[in-house]
């Protein structure tokens, strides 16, 4: 089969492909193996837990093809990992992560017509976990789905990674102490997007929010996570009320084993931040994206002049070379699609 997709001018919009996977479980954590089915509608009560109380968790991850055209995955047993661990938050049976990443693997090799050629972009591989079951009072689901869609989607940054601006919110938050916000749990988002829209309408790419008890230190980005260059260390936020990213976890470990600089984990204050050399944020889509300027408060600091901070450029180009096979991958963290 070949599909009629024009590569270079692949975005960032929802486009089906050839296949899905479905499994289907029952509340005691009992799963049927599931498989790959075409892609269609899917069919759903319309008392499914997860249309009106929100329970369902997403994950998002990439394949990728490498300049001898294999097909990589990018820590798949990482992202299963973080779905087990919000399924509890949940009330959800877990989907077995051994399994998460043969799904993946099955569904990749499915869409293999999908997966854009070397350079011009990624198969966005998205699995979910949802309480279809019926339910009318808020309690869990007696049955749950996981499904995985993918998407092929364009490079994130065309023509070389480039500095967004970003708006520091005080009028929002996105995540609550002791709550929900370091789950991917699809309840978080539907909040995060009327913040992000204004910010947009007053040309900043995102927000950046601060933590919900003091309006103080930094949080992160509506789906990124945030580093700063302080006085030579990488900072970053601690876990807790943010959604730790497997690119977060990446960049740690990049610039504390193959660059030697020195990381902290720990509460950054808005000024503090502000100070900072280089700013960036992380995620599976962008990977890194600099961020050229932060406004707080009416004011615009902008970071580096706007240009692309050198140890942001080098954790970049770690850790992409890493991804392609085109770096040594001391971590073991690239994982190869048998197609
Ligand atoms: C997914 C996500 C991230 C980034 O996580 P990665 O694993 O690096 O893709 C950061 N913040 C939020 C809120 C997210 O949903």
């Amino acid at each position: 089969m070949s599909v009629n997709i024009d590569w270079d001018n692949l975005t960032f919009a929802y486009r089906p492909t050839e296949a899905m996977f479905v499994a289907k479980g029952a509340d005691d954590g009992v799963w049927e193996p599931g498989g790959v089915v075409p892609y269609d509608n899917i069919s759903l009560s319309p008392a499914a837990c997860l249309l009106h109380y929100g329970q369902g968790l997403i994950e998002g991850m990439k394949a990728q093809r490498t300049e001898s055209d294999k097909v990589v995955l990018f820590r798949p047993m990482d992202y299963a990992r973080r779905m087990a661990m919000g399924a509890g938050r949940l009330c959800m049976p877990e989907f077995p992560p051994q399994r998460f990443v043969e799904a993946v693997h099955e569904t990749v090799k499915a869409n293999r017509d999908y997966i854009p050629p070397y350079g011009k972009g990624s198969l966005y591989v998205r699995p979910c976990l949802w309480g279809t079951g019926a339910v009318l009072g808020v309690t869990p689901a007696p049955e749950y789905t996981y499904l995985i869609m993918t998407c092929p989607v364009g490079p994130y940054f065309k023509g070389g990674i480039t500095p967004i601006k970003i708006l520091i919110t005080k009028d929002f938050h996105r995540s609550a102490p002791k709550g929900t916000g370091h789950v991917k749990t699809i309840s978080n988002y539907a909040g995060g997007m009327y913040a992000a829209q204004s910010a947009k309408k007053q040309g900043y790419s995102e927000v950046l929010y601060l933590d919900g008890r003091e309006d103080r230190y930094i949080e992160e980005i509506g789906g990124a996570n945030f580093f700063c260059m302080l006085n030579g260390k990488l900072v970053t936020p601690t876990t807790g009320t943010i959604l730790a990213g497997v690119t977060r976890d990446s960049i740690i470990t990049i610039a504390s084993k193959i660059m030697k600089l020195d990381v902290e984990e720990r509460d950054i204050t808005v000024e503090e931040a502000l100070t900072a050399d280089e700013v960036f944020c992380t995620g599976t889509a962008a990977v890194v994206s600099p961020i050229g300027s932060l406004t707080y408060e009416g004011q615009e600091t902008v970071f580096n002049g706007f240009n692309v901070g050198g140890v942001t450029t080098e954790l970049y180009q770690h850790l992409t070379k890493i991804q392609l096979q085109e770096e040594k991958d001391p971590f073991e963290w690239v994982v190869e699609v048998d197609l």
